[in-house]
């Protein structure tokens, strides 16, 4: 019996999620995807200067993204992750003094950045979070974080010095603008439920190459075609099946297809499904120093507008004389127009007020994504659409559809798997 035929538009997570599930299903999978590699918004940048790439902007997973790493599993790429095996999570001071927040309740009873009651009012807060249903969560989409925050008692203090650490990094909005719905499923997933779910998962490579050629090979193996630079202009039913239109006027015909496509793109490519969200920016400032700066791998940075910063460098496993340190910047809408210039200076500056020391900068790059995420407001749930169209054999898959996150790479990935179920049970 001959393969159902399914074409994937769209080479990100959510797209490869999809299309390794239908190959696995026995379909014949034909991955169409506009860009020169998969990977989507997970990816990085050829760096002339350093000789290798750089990330488009520092990515975290945590133990409880269990779809990511299953996928990464199936893929054998689980090795270029460094998985903290005890959590750490280092937040700095703008004086340089540094805590640790840890599996042991000590280290939160003794946190210095907050008050003692804010200690006590955020581990009660936790602790019903983590106790939330998803019946719960739902209508608090029409509030923002903030406002919810400040319903549990929560102090400006703490929102600024703990909350927003996760909130604004995991909704790419700060907790003053993002949604309480999302924010709650994200802290209860991540956080609420248990400190092995909050280890984090770090990227040892640049995340061009952590998984793309393992889920084109993966895919290649099952049968399936990928192509790359190949970008779709079209699709429609037709008489039960689906029609693909490419840009260079090719069209192919299928039994299903996966748009798995950021949502603005949709609207090109199939405007009735297109949602009127918003995007939200990240911006990362990559500073290198000609020796290290700090001997941390990870950490937050408190009263601070860069949330965390990566220690490349450490978490690459390299050596040398010199520390490769990145700034990510979550909800940069305000930083969006200023120069790169003005931008790493600022991070240097930050960097060494809380780290003294003669390290100097030696060269940047910044990277700007502007459409990194959706903008997680209140509101957007009923914008989001499931997989499922109105006609049986095209389906939607995206950080952006209704997955219950923020735009994540978990989120990708569950959208790309639900996409999968649609076209099989269509
Ligand atoms: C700088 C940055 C930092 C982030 N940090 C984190 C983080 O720490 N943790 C986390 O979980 N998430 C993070 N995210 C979010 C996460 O990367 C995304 O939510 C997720 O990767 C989106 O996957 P996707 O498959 O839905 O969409 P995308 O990755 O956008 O994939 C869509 C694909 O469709 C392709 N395409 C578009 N139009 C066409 C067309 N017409 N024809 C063919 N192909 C087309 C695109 O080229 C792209 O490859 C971050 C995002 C950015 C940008």
């Amino acid at each position: 019996m001959t393969a159902r035929a399914a074409v994937v538009a769209g080479g990100g997570l959510a797209g490869i999620a999809a299309a390794c599930d239908l190959a696995d299903a026995g379909w014949s999978v034909t991955v169409l995807e506009k860009k020169k590699r998969l990977g989507g918004m997970v990816s990085s940048f050829a760096d002339p200067a350093g000789g290798g790439e750089v990330d488009n902007g520092e990515h975290i997973a945590v133990e409880a993204c269990t779809e990511l790493l299953g996928l990464f599993g199936r893929l054998g790429c689980l090795g270029k992750l460094k998985r903290q095996p005890r959590l750490r999570l280092p937040f700095v001071g703008p004086d340089g003094r540094v805590a640790e927040l840890t599996e042991s309740a000590w280290s939160f009873l003794t946190f210095p950045f907050l008050s003692l009651g804010d200690r006590w009012r955020v581990a009660r807060t936790l602790r019903r979070i983590g106790k939330m249903k998803d019946a719960e969560i739902g209508p608090l989409d029409n509030f923002t974080a903030a406002d919810w925050l400040e319903d549990q008692g929560q102090t400006p203090a703490a929102i600024a010095r703990f909350w927003d650490c996760f909130i604004a990094p995991a909704l790419n909005e700060p907790a003053a603008r993002g949604s309480a719905a999302l924010a709650a499923r994200v802290l209860r997933d991540a956080m609420g439920v248990g400190p092995e779910k909050s280890r984090f998962c770090l990227f040892r490579v640049p995340l061009g190459e952590v998984f793309a050629d393992a889920a084109a090979a993966y895919i290649a193996a099952r049968g399936g075609t990928v192509r790359a630079l190949a970008s779709v202009e079209r699709v429609a039913a037709a008489g039960g099946r689906v029609e693909v239109r490419l840009s260079g006027g090719e069209t192919l015909s299928a039994e299903a297809c996966v748009l798995a496509l950021p949502h603005d793109d949709l609207a090109a490519v199939f405007p009735e499904s297109a949602p009127p969200l918003e995007f939200s920016p990240i911006l990362n400032a990559h500073l290198w120093y000609d020796r290290p700066v700090t001997p941390l791998e990870v950490f937050a940075m408190v009263d601070s507008r860069i949330h965390w910063v990566f220690n490349r460098t450490a978490i690459a496993g390299l050596t040398g004389p010199g520390q490769q340190l990145s700034c990510s910047i979550s909800a940069a809408q305000d930083w969006a127009h200023r120069p790169s210039e003005e931008i790493a200076a600022e991070c240097d500056v930050e960097l060494k007020r809380r780290f003294r020391g003669e390290a100097r900068l030696v060269r940047f790059v910044v990277s700007r994504e502007p459409r990194a995420t959706f903008s997680a407001r209140p509101g957007t749930a009923p914008m989001r659409p499931g997989p499922r169209t109105r006609h049986a054999g095209i389906v939607l898959a995206g950080a952006w559809t209704d997955t219950g996150y923020p735009a994540t790479m978990e989120g990708a990935v569950r959208s790309g798997r639900a996409a999968a179920r649609a076209v099989v049970g269509s």
